[in-house]
């Protein structure tokens, strides 16, 4: 080839390159997907569910569902963990649900919340329990996972934590409301009358009759790196003892995230959540026998738990980005919602109406 001939190549070489380059570039990059679902809680709903008020339910989902999102979008590092929190903010800041704001009363009159969240990337979490004067206890439980070495604080100690990191701090009777409070008396007047059907002598094993409930909140969600997250947030039962913890802070019953496996929210009867390890065993099925998310949380929240006698329900959300929502029917009811990067429209759903496309 003459020196003239191979000038002219790599001259034309030289000029085609980049332009292959800018074309290369150009071409639109896979898009992961961006899954964020939410729940409002299983449960008796409250006694009047107006139209009004199931719209006012939904409002809220979808408020919770869009700020997320919006945190899903922004796709900083961490985004799944940002979106979980921001979505279970808002529920937490609402008296409708059972969280936060609208947390159920002791038995003693008080309100005990607790909240967990976890990351499935390397599997850190934190988790709050048994606190009265934290306004968002899911920000106190992320605040947990990242400012200190422990998985679980509680009561005095976990208040202590989130003044010393700044966090909302109200007066106890920021969580007063006149609904939670009449549910606490219905529970005490039943238990009157348990208690005189039983003869008048209360023995000290006798626990508070247990009152069903509505309005735990949770949320999963994934993330454009892949990772997934977990959070769970509630006032716990109308009517329990003082200082009683169920599984919403209790990693691996209410609450669980593992990238290779599923991230799960629970609702439901705690005792029983913590003794089958709900999240966590969803989330081993699926791990080890790579069954679907709905097989597991079929398996479980329909099959063992229904046949122990406990209501429940969860959210349950694959690194694919394929989900499930599932409640038995002990649970009555479970408000629920989702939102995706194919649509970006929240869709939820409370009573028995069925959510479109996924369930
Ligand atoms: N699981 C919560 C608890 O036992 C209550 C609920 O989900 O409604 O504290």
């Amino acid at each position: 080839m003459g020196a003239r001939i191979r000038f002219l190549l790599l001259s034309l070489a030289l000029t085609l390159l980049p332009t292959a380059w800018m074309l290369a570039d150009a071409k639109p990059q896979p898009q992961r997907k961006l899954v964020l679902i939410v729940h409002g809680g299983e449960g008796d709903l409250p006694e009047k569910m107006t139209p009004e008020l199931e719209k006012k339910h939904q409002e809220v989902l979808a408020e919770a569902l869009r700020r997320g999102y919006a945190r899903l979008k922004e796709g900083k590092k961490g985004a799944s963990l940002d979106a979980v929190e921001a979505a279970i903010r808002v529920l937490e800041d609402s008296p409708l649900f059972n969280a936060g704001k609208g947390a159920v009363f002791t038995h003693e009159g008080g309100n005990e919340l607790d909240a967990a969240i976890m990351e499935g990337k390397d599997k850190k979490a934190g988790a709050v329990a048994g606190v009265s004067i934290i306004k968002n206890p899911i920000s106190a439980a992320r605040a947990v996972m990242e400012h200190s070495p422990h998985v679980l604080l509680i009561g005095r100690g976990a208040e202590l934590f989130a003044i010393k990191h700044k966090l909302d701090i109200v007066h106890p009777d920021y969580f007063w409301t006149e609904q939670r409070w009449k549910e606490l008396q219905d529970a005490r007047k039943k238990e009157e009358k348990q208690r005189g059907r039983a003869g008048s002598r209360q023995r000290p094993e006798d626990a508070p009759a247990r009152q069903r409930h509505f309005g735990t909140v949770g949320a999963v969600a994934l993330d454009g790196d892949g990772n997934l997250a977990a959070g769970t947030s509630t006032g716990g039962m109308t009517n329990k003892w003082s200082g009683r913890v169920g599984d919403t802070p209790i990693i691996g019953a209410g609450t669980y995230a593992d990238n290779d496996a599923c991230a799960v929210s629970c609702t439901g009867w705690g005792e029983y959540f913590i003794r089958y390890a709900v999240a966590h065993d969803i989330t081993a099925r699926v791990k080890y026998t790579r069954c679907s998310v709905k097989e597991a949380a079929e398996a479980v929240i329909n099959g063992q738990l229904q046949k122990a006698g406990a209501e429940g329900g969860a959210i349950v959300l694959a690194p694919t980005g394929a989900f499930h929502i599932v409640y038995n029917p002990l649970a009555g009811q479970m408000s629920r919602g989702y939102i995706t990067s194919g649509e970006e429209t929240p869709h939820t759903a409370i009573l028995d109406k069925p959510l479109p496309k996924r369930e």
